[in-house]
């Protein structure tokens, strides 16, 4: 049994998503495929040094009480909150398996590295970002750990709106996605479902005290709310995070339905909006990919591997 309609799982697999157990979701990244290759890799690999051939992209949940136009999932398509929730443990059994049979699927083709392909076995970092909002699994602090037991890197995005979750969890590096400078902005970028901006600013002022590695993500999204950068570094401050990546909004999945191309930002106008956040928070560019058109801030201007 899952909590999620025929139909919407049929939606969710033609654009990628596996699911893992009955309401969690697995899904290989194009740098993935792209690490196989040895054609590249994400932004991540050249920030944190993350190996994308052995990263996993995933999420415990599909439901989001956001409806955020840069969504690349179907948002109008509402999932409903389970009637009984997956135990971690067996969310994480559900997305090894299913990772392990979607890697399989890519040992056929002549251009696959090998040596990478057989350690694509051995996945050793898992993002729990894929869609949905991850705080509202109730057993997320337990499935983090799962992840850890297994020597795993673990990067939790979430959108800030469950404050206590967010002051419960430890993942390796711990991300808040703050889309907009101000309340009115907030509410035409995210529509949210009942107003969170208060918990917002709430869960960002507990990233400051957070023991883990943390950092504030805006996805940039041209006419909607790459404005004031200023108020962005005011709220930015409430966290003191020890990175911001500001990157741009991609014309993919659902959200090409919502948004038009004149929405993506280039990467030099990601790179300018990205220097007047730095230098009104004090902070400095640290690196950036052109590819992925995000720009990485640190406090010192300097950036850390996680392994
Ligand atoms: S918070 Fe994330 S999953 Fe939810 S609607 Fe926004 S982008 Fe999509």
């Amino acid at each position: 049994m899952t909590s999620i309609s025929e139909s919407t799982k049929t939606l969710l697999k033609k654009h990628g998503y596996h699911l893992a157990g009955t309401h969690g979701a697995v899904k290989t990244c194009l740098w993935l495929n792209k690490s196989l290759r040895n054609t590249g890799a994400c932004y991540k690999s050249k920030f944190y040094g993350m190996t994308s051939h052995r990263c996993i992209q995933m999420t415990p949940t599909l439901v989001c009480n956001h409806r955020c136009l840069h969504c690349w999932r179907a948002v109008e398509v509402p999932v409903e909150i389970p009637p009984v929730w997956d135990l971690p443990q067996d969310i994480v059994k559900g997305v090894f398996d299913e990772h392990r049979r979607l890697i399989s699927g890519y040992g056929g083709s002549e251009f696959m590295d090998k040596t990478r392909w057989k350690e694509a076995f051995s996945p050793k970092h898992v993002a729990i970002s894929l869609s949905g909002e991850p705080t509202l699994y109730p057993y997320l602090p337990e499935l983090i750990e799962e992840f850890h037991k297994k020597e795993m890197t673990t990067f939790v995005v979430t959108n800030g709106t469950n404050p206590e979750m967010v002051a419960q969890i430890k993942p390796t590096q711990l991300y808040i996605s703050l889309n907009a400078p101000d309340e009115d902005t907030y509410e035409k970028a995210c529509q949210p479902l009942g107003n969170s901006w208060e918990n917002i600013l709430q869960s960002l002022e507990i990233l400051k005290d957070s023991k883990t590695r943390t950092a504030v993500r805006i996805t940039l999204t041209k006419g909607v709310n790459m404005v004031d950068p200023q108020g962005y570094a005011r709220i930015i401050g409430l966290a003191e995070p020890d990175y911001v990546e500001l990157k741009a909004y991609m014309h993919l999945g659902f959200s090409r339905k919502r948004l038009s191309q004149d929405n993506m930002p280039s990467h030099d106008e990601v790179l300018e909006f990205s220097r007047q956040v730095a230098q009104a928070m004090n902070y400095q560019i640290a690196d950036d990919s052109r590819g992925s058109r995000v720009v990485l801030l640190s406090k010192d201007g300097e950036k850390q591997n996680i392994v």
